[in-house]
């Protein structure tokens, strides 16, 4: 399990984006809200589009782990 959170602020693209606790990425701590253990960001997401639906996976911490999934079928 990795601790996720969701961006208080938007990116210029007006999305909120997730983090994984170790993301270097990761917003202020007053800049972002818990949204509890995941085992990817993925299932974060879904928690993360109920409180905002501009919710976005970072591409940092999140994406990594699905395109390794991606790479796997090539
Ligand atoms: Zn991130």
């Amino acid at each position: 399990m990795k601790f996720f959170y969701l961006s208080s602020n938007p990116t210029s693209e007006g999305n909120y984006e997730i983090h994984e606790r170790e993301c270097d990425l990761i917003p202020d701590i007053l800049d972002r809200e818990y949204l509890g253990p995941f085992n990817n960001g993925k299932e974060a997401m879904r928690k993360a589009l109920d409180l905002n639906p501009k919710a976005s996976t970072c591409e940092k911490c999140c994406i990594s782990s699905y395109q390794a999934v991606f790479f796997k079928k090539n």
